[in-house]
């Protein structure tokens, strides 16, 4: 482990990272496959998300710490790779006990991050089945996540870029060959919700780089190498998706 994590994870007890440790290992599915070392930065890494990021629930509703571990450990897969440790505009996270809707819409949500509020809603069922099912290319956290990414790529000054410039980019530029396949009926990949916009495709592609490595791999290897590049980790190597 790298000597940063090894003095944060110092502030930690041990029993704190058992009990991090027992959720991860019960629910997250890329955590369970990797190696010892990786899972000792992973658990420090979540209780590092965990602490600095303010959850909130409705009155009546028991938030755990369980469901806390399992939300932060979303963030600290996608960002495996990267030096990011939390979210800067978006560390407020609101764990609905059910689906939800807005004022004077109908519409039933099970996340979103929400631009004005500067928040990310999380249904909690949604939330818990995006997990147990970890193969389906879908995962509402990783999703919700995605957004939050990509709005804070685009609000950080150069210095504090979440992506390198290049390698996002190229993510772009293979982004809008796939939305154009999408919009041709010519996609086998991504769910077809992608075609929404770049926004969107960039958080299916997330879920499915995740849940689905090989065979986004096999169909799309432009796109699944940009995002290997993107988020330096390929989740095909499940022991270590970080290596060199
Ligand atoms: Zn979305």
């Amino acid at each position: 482990m790298n000597l940063k994590y090894q003095l944060i994870g110092s502030f930690f007890n041990q029993r704190t990272k058992n009990e991090c440790h027992k959720v991860l290992i019960a629910n997250n599915t890329y955590y369970k496959n990797l190696s010892e070392v990786n899972k000792k930065t992973f658990q420090i890494r979540t209780l590092v998300f965990l602490w600095t990021t303010n959850f909130s629930s409705e009155r009546g509703f028991l938030l755990t710490n369980k469901m806390k571990i399992i939300v932060s450990s979303a963030f600290v897969q996608i960002t495996f790779g990267l030096k990011m440790n939390t979210l800067k505009k978006f560390n407020a996270i609101f764990i609905a006990p059910r689906s939800y809707s807005y004022k004077n819409n109908k519409a039933l949500f099970n996340g979103d991050v929400n631009l004005y509020t500067k928040k990310v809603n999380l249904s909690w069922p949604a939330v818990a089945h995006g997990f147990e099912v970890s193969d389906d290319a879908m995962n509402l956290t990783i999703h919700e996540f995605g957004h939050c990414l990509i709005f804070e790529n685009a609000s950080n000054t150069y210095f504090s870029k979440v992506f390198e410039d290049k390698e996002f980019e190229n993510w772009k530029k293979q982004a809008a060959i796939k939305f154009q396949k999408i919009k041709l009926k010519q996609n086998k990949v991504l769910r077809s919700y992608a075609g929404t916009n770049l926004i969107e495709l960039f958080s299916v592609a997330l879920e499915t780089f995740f849940e689905q490595p090989d065979f986004f791999e096999q169909h799309e290897p432009a796109l699944y190498n940009s995002m290997t590049k993107l988020l330096k980790q390929d989740p095909r190597h499940k022991l270590n998706p970080i290596e060199k």
